[in-house]
This record gives C-alpha cells, sequence and structure tokens, in this order.
C-alpha cells in the first residue's frame, strides 16, 4: 500500500501532514529514507520507521453503512442482530464498531470503524459535530417550533439542548423535516420533538459533518470511505 495512505492510517496526520514529513525525511523504509508520498510499501515485509520509531502496522478499516431498521447499533447483543452482522467476513474480522448509536428502529448514515481515536474524536462533545436527520412528524411542526429548537429544548430528564437547526420540508397533520444537531443524547431527536408534543414516526440520518450518506447505498449496505470522506473528518 502507499506510504502516505499508511502513515494516515496509522495516526501520524492528514495525508498532508503525512507528505511533509516525507518530504523532511523523517521516515524510512528498511532504512532506506522515503520521500515520495506515492512509494508502494509492504508493512509486513518491511520495517517502517518515523523519527527512528517503529510503525506498529494495523490494518483500519472505515466504512459508511446505510443502516437499515430492526438492527441494533452494537458488536453484539443478546436479542437482536447487530450493524456489524450485516458485514462481509473480511471486514468483521478486523473487530470493527459502530461509531455513536442509532436507534434499533433509525435509518441511514452509520460509520464503523476499528479507529478509536477517530471515534473518541467523533463522539467528543467539544467537536460540535453537526449531525442531520430526516424525519417524518406526526404533528404540525410550527415555526415556533423552529425558534425553541434554537433556543434549545427542555427534555423529559431536564436537560436543555444545545441550539438546533430545524427546517420544515412539507407541513401538514404530518410533516417532513430537517433537524441538525450537535449533540447525541439517548433518543435526543425523538425526545425534542415529544418535548413540544409531536411524534417522530420515521428517522434517519443523512448525514455527520461534511460527511453524507451515500444515495447509491441502499438500506443494509455499505462501502469503505473514500479518502476526501476521510479527510472530512479527520
Ligand atoms: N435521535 C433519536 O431519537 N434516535 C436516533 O437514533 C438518533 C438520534
Amino acid at each position: 500500500m502507499r506510504i502516505d495512505k499508511l502513515l494516515a492510517n496509522m495516526g501520524y496526520g492528514s495525508r498532508k501532514e503525512v507528505k511533509d514529513l516525507l518530504k523532511k525525511g523523517n521516515v524510512r523504509c528498511d532504512d532506506q529514507v522515503v520521500k515520495s508520498p506515492q512509494t508502494h510499501v509492504d508493512p509486513d515485509k518491511s520495517i517502517i520507521t518515523v523519527f527512528g520509531e517503529t510503525v506498529e502496522y494495523k490494518e483500519v478499516v472505515y466504512l459508511m453503512m446505510n443502516k437499515p431498521p430492526g438492527y441494533v447499533s452494537a458488536t453484539e447483543d443478546q436479542r437482536d442482530l447487530t450493524v456489524v452482522d450485516l458485514l462481509e467476513p473480511e471486514d468483521a474480522v478486523l473487530d470493527p464498531f459502530p461509531v455513536g448509536r442509532l436507534d434499533k428502529d433509525t435509518e441511514g448514515l452509520l460509520l464503523i470503524t476499528n479507529d478509536g481515536k477517530l471515534a473518541h474524536q467523533l463522539l467528543s462533545p467539544k467537536k460540535y459535530v453537526g449531525k442531520t436527520y430526516y424525519a417524518s412528524i406526526d404533528g404540525r411542526v410550527t415555526q415556533e417550533d423552529i425558534e425553541v429548537f434554537q433556543k434549545g429544548v427542555i427534555l423529559d430528564d431536564g436537560y436543555v439542548t444545545q441550539p438546533a437547526e430545524l427546517k420544515i420540508l412539507t407541513r401538514g397533520e404530518m410533516s417532513e423535516i430537517e433537524l441538525t444537531i450537535t449533540e447525541g443524547k439517548f433518543h435526543q431527536v425523538k425526545r425534542m420533538f415529544e418535548s413540544v408534543g409531536k411524534r417522530v414516526t420515521y428517522l434517519k440520518r443523512i448525514s455527520m459533518g461534511s460527511l453524507k450518506l451515500d444515495p447509491a447505498l441502499q438500506p443494509g449496505e455499505y462501502r469503505d470511505l473514500t479518502e476526501k470522506e476521510l479527510d472530512y473528518l479527520q
């Protein structure tokens, strides 16, 4: 694999930062300085060092799944099938786990990886990564709801949510909306609508930060993230 990809995967920085490390002559493969990011190396056969320290290579995987309803966002469950059960054996063997949780009945964008560092960064409330959901709502969503969500909603346990952006797509007794939140409290979207007297009847996550659900992925399908998508997340 390409040396820049390998080092970026192992947490030595973004592709740009890794390119810089290489350019400055800080990377060696079997004692030869490697400067070109396009150099192909075999981490099983060669010793790669950065600043003289050996890189412990572990294959990392970053998957985008369109989570189907009926599966839990976990690696194991006593009763239900999990999103990991949908993976091909060659991916499952790398011990990936879902980044954050979607409810069993929620669909849409789910990131699955074995990169604990990235998962931790994305879940950190300090990062304020916006997560956008499409939802069908039983009830008429109003301009007042937009303002209340913008200010912060008091949930059933007294927690006041961070400002959230609500867009009404269709108005009526059944409304369609898009909501962007920056937190991930338990059942947050459903509870925000409950607090204004409405019920979510369908929920799908469509984006996380700049990462958008690939419309070509059918429920239950997944694919590797592209390098560009991975850069969005780092
Ligand atoms: N909010 C919810 O209520 N459920 C989800 O699955 C995600 C966000």
